[in-house]
C-alpha cells in the first residue's frame, strides 16, 4: 500500500456571465482607521454571484468633471462603450453579497491619492458606481493542511473572506498570514476566531530588506507538508519577486501558488 497522503484537489477556475450593474451607496463606515466599508444596493444586483474568496469586480467611476457615469452595452462583438473617453476603472474584492436584499459590500483601503481611494473617501449615500464582473472565480478548496497568505492592506478584504469560508468549512489546518500592514490596523480589521498565526510586517514595507526577510522565512519553511496552498498579493513587483524566487529556489509547486499583483508602485519612468 502507498503511504502517499490524500491531497486536497487543486484550485479550479469557473466562469461567470459578464454583466454591468449600476449600484448605489447605501451605507459607509470607517474601519480600522484605514478602510471605508461601503455597502451598495441596486435592483441590477439581482443575479450577482461571487464564488471565489479572491474574486474581483471592476469598478467604473463617474467622470471627475461632469459626474456622468457611462454604461456600456454587451453585444456579439463584445463590450461597446459610448463615444468619448472611457471611465476610470479599478479592481476591488466583493467582500459580502446579501442575495436576499441585493446588498454588496466593498472595503476600500485609503491610500495617499487615487481615483478609487479618493472616491471612497468622499462617497455618500445616493452616489452611484458601475460594476462589471466577476467574470471568473478561482474556487480554492478549504482543506489544504498548510495555508500561507501574504498580502498588504489591499488583500485583507479577500483574506477576511477566506477566513469566513474556512470557519464555515470547519477545516483543520495550519494558517499563517504575513501582511505588510501595521499591526494596529490589521488586528482591528480582521475578524476571526480561527487560530491564525499573524505576522504584521508594517505598512508600505513590501520591498527591499523586509521583503527579502520574508522570502528567507518562506524559503526556510516551504513546503512543510505535501498538502499546501500559498496565496500572495500586494504590490506587483514585490509579488513577482516573491513568487519567482520561491518557485525557483524551493520545491514549491506552481499549481499550489496563487500570485496576483493588486497594484503597481509608480516608478520614475512610469510617472
Ligand atoms: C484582484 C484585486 C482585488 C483588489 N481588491 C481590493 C480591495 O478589496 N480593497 C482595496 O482597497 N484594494 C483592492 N485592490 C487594489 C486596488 O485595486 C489598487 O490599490 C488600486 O490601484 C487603487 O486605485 P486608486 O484609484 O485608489 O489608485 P491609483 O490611481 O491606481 O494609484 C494612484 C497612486 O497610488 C499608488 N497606489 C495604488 N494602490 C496603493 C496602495 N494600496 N498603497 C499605496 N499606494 C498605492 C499607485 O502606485 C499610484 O502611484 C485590488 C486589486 C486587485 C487586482
Amino acid at each position: 500500500m502507498s503511504d502517499s497522503p490524500i491531497l486536497t484537489p487543486l484550485p479550479q477556475r469557473i466562469h461567470n456571465e459578464l454583466a454591468f450593474r449600476l449600484i448605489t451607496v447605501k451605507d459607509k463606515v470607517l474601519l480600522a482607521s484605514s478602510f471605508y466599508r461601503l455597502t451598495f444596493s441596486g435592483d441590477m444586483l439581482t443575479g450577482f454571484s461571487s464564488r471565489g474568496f479572491d474574486d474581483h469586480i471592476k469598478l467604473f467611476f463617474p467622470d471627475a468633471q461632469s459626474g456622468a457615469l457611462l454604461m456600456p452595452t454587451i453585444s456579439d462583438d463584445g463590450i461597446v462603450w459610448p463615444e468619448g473617453p472611457r471611465p476610470a476603472m479599478r479592481d476591488y474584492t466583493p467582500l459580502t453579497f446579501d442575495t436576499q436584499n441585493n446588498l454588496l459590500t466593498l472595503d476600500f483601503y485609503i491610500h495617499d491619492r487615487g481615483v478609487a481611494s479618493d472616491w471612497a473617501a468622499t462617497a455618500k449615500p445616493g452616489d452611484t458606481l458601475l460594476v462589471g464582473g466577476p467574470r471568473a472565480s478561482l474556487q480554492v478548496p478549504c482543506g489544504y493542511r498548510e495555508q500561507i497568505y501574504i498580502c498588504d492592506e489591499t488583500g485583507l478584504p479577500a483574506m477576511q473572506r477566506r477566513l469566513n469560508d474556512l470557519a464555515a468549512s470547519q477545516t483543520e489546518c495550519t494558517l499563517s498570514l504575513y501582511a505588510f500592514a501595521d499591526a494596529s490596523v490589521g488586528e482591528a480589521y480582521l475578524q476571526t476566531a480561527l487560530p491564525l498565526e499573524r505576522h504584521w510586517l508594517g505598512s508600505g514595507l513590501m520591498h527591499g530588506e523586509p521583503l527579502q526577510n520574508l522570502l528567507t522565512v518562506l524559503q526556510a519553511q516551504a513546503p512543510i507538508t505535501e498538502d499546501y496552498f500559498i496565496w500572495m498579493t500586494g504590490e506587483g513587483a514585490a509579488v513577482k519577486l516573491l513568487a519567482d524566487k520561491l518557485l525557483t529556489t524551493t520545491s514549491v509547486d506552481k499549481d499550489r501558488v496563487r500570485a496576483v499583483a493588486y497594484w503597481h508602485a509608480k516608478t520614475a519612468t512610469s510617472r
